[in-house]
């Protein structure tokens, strides 16, 4: 029995961040998703991000179903006084905040792709990983700029930049978004493209966004197939083919978009048998053009004799492979930082602390070749209109155990470390896998324009942003 003016604590949203009776049970008759708090079965797996190291226990999951789902959901938490952190697969779940008292509202069931070829376009819903649009565009013919993994999601990626194999060639997934479908912090569903909310357009276009994303429409590009490849070395080669490699991206097209990799790959069923338990020195690249022409383009490198040489005509749909990025999720720990230069003495810098002879847990040292159109401003462009730096370092480990953790962490900073003198002057937004603001990764001008855009159309900072402005 209740007293008069009491307020039963089955209806209400506790101080400690939990909710339970009548408001739970009005969250779930508003949404045709699933609803989970903790203690119930399908909390535990829906809260789970991709990337296993994150253990993050929000007050409620909302595993959306549809735009009018988010739109539901964003209302309640608003009505509820909680914060929303949004969240397709997790691979980037790394540097968010602790979600304690927060709603996780997962789009991860959100997949529907449309590809038009006659405008060449895909719609993506915002659970949407990048296979689900490379495979159905081939078959037209076409390319979305994905990345380097199949299972990314789409809206994070493109929200932080999204930087993939045709990157060189035609700049940052960001700046391919035609429009974006958004559910405001208020709870309202805006459509944000050329004519409409400038602001949230331009903000979702590389700066994290504002609101929580429903869908993202995007050009996609006529590629039918394109020269690509690996060219593998023993590890103990890694300091003669960095070099060779630094020294070739000086002159190559904007045509290709590669990578020099160090590799350290577990002795696992899993990982194919001619590389399972050994450490390579990995060059990896995408031609936008014909055989002929890219075995040409390759040939100083492929010179140097490689031991696996991988390179053929493979449809866009099959990059997704070239960096043999883990599809299952893992536990990791990782970091990047933009190079304004890679010079010879870098190259060394680098080989001191991850080359054959460092005694390291960290799995996949990446320096990715920037410039070509990454580098031209696009006057049409978002918050990333252009990537000021020449080169892209990402280091990552697995991290299976808490101690491992600790270890593969400090190795991680001890190869941003050793590359400090070529820092640019802030991070990539996407491989910021530690917590860090939009200054971190962002340059001013944007920073000072998504604060703005934050401050009209989220002031309490209601949806938690991976780096927040
Ligand atoms: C194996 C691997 C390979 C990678 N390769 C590349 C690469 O080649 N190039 C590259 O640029 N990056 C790459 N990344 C980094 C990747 O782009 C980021 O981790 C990105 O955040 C992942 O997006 P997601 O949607 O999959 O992740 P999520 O963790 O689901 O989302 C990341 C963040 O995006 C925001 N977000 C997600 N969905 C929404 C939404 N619906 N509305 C509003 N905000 C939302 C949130 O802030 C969220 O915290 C890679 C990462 C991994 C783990």
């Amino acid at each position: 029995m209740t007293a008069p003016g009491q307020v039963r604590p089955e209806e209400t949203v506790n101080i400690t961040g939990t909710i339970a009776g009548r408001d739970l049970e009005a969250l779930r008759a508003a949404v045709a998703g699933q609803v989970f708090v903790p203690g119930e079965a399908g909390y535990d797996q829906t809260r789970q991000a991709w990337n296993l190291a994150v253990d993050a226990r929000p007050a409620v999951v909302v595993a959306a179903e549809s735009a009018s789902d988010v739109a539901q959901a964003v209302r309640y938490a608003r009505a509820h006084g909680m914060r929303i952190a949004p969240q397709g697969t997790g691979h980037g779940a790394a540097p968010l905040e602790p979600l304690d008292g927060a709603m996780l509202l997962r789009t991860t069931r959100m997949r529907q792709v449309r590809i038009d070829p006659a405008t060449r376009t895909a719609r993506a819903e915002a659970g949407t990983e990048w296979q689900d649009v490379t495979v159905p565009a081939a078959e037209h013919g076409l390319a979305g700029l994905a990345g380097s993994s199949p299972n990314v999601g789409v809206t994070g990626y493109t929200l932080g930049g999204g930087l993939g194999w045709l990157a060189r060639r035609y700049g940052l997934a960001a700046n391919s978004v035609t429009a974006a479908e958004i559910v405001t912090p208020d709870g309202d569903l805006v459509r944000a493209d050329a004519g409409h909310e400038p602001d949230l357009f331009w903000a979702v276009r590389g700066g994290g966004g504002v609101g929580v994303v429903v869908a993202l429409e995007m050009r996609l590009y006529p590629v039918r197939e394109l020269y690509a490849g690996d060219l593998f070395f023993p590890i103990q080669r890694a300091a003669e083919v960095l070099h060779a490699w630094r020294e070739w991206t000086a002159a190559v097209p904007d045509e290709i978009t590669s990578m020099g990799h160090l590799l350290r790959l577990p002795p696992l069923p899993g990982v194919p048998e001619p590389l399972r338990g050994r450490a390579f020195a990995v060059v990896e690249a995408a031609y936008l053009g014909d055989a002929g022409a890219g075995a040409e383009l390759i040939q100083p490198l492929r010179r140097l004799g490689p031991e696996m040489d991988t390179f053929a005509m493979i449809p866009p749909a099959a990059l997704g492979q070239l960096n043999m990025d883990p599809t299952q999720p893992v536990p990791g720990e990782g970091d990047g930082a933009l190079l304004a230069d890679f010079p010879s003495a870098a190259v060394d810098a680098l080989i001191a602390v991850a080359g054959p002879d460092a005694d390291t847990p960290v799995a996949s040292v990446e320096v990715r070749h920037l410039g070509g159109a990454l580098a031209r401003p696009d006057p049409e462009g978002g918050a990333q209109p252009s990537i000021d730096a020449s080169y892209l370092l990402y280091a990552v480990g697995a991290t299976p155990t808490p101690d491992l953790a600790g270890s593969v962490r400090a190795h991680v900073q001890a190869i941003k470390d050793a590359l400090a003198p070529w820092h640019a002057g802030y991070d990539y937004y996407d491989f910021k896998d530690t917590p860090a603001t939009a200054a971190a990764v962002l340059p001013p001008a944007s920073v000072r324009r998504l604060q703005e855009i934050t401050a009209a159309y989220d002031p309490e900072r209601v949806v938690i942003s991976a780096h927040p402005a």
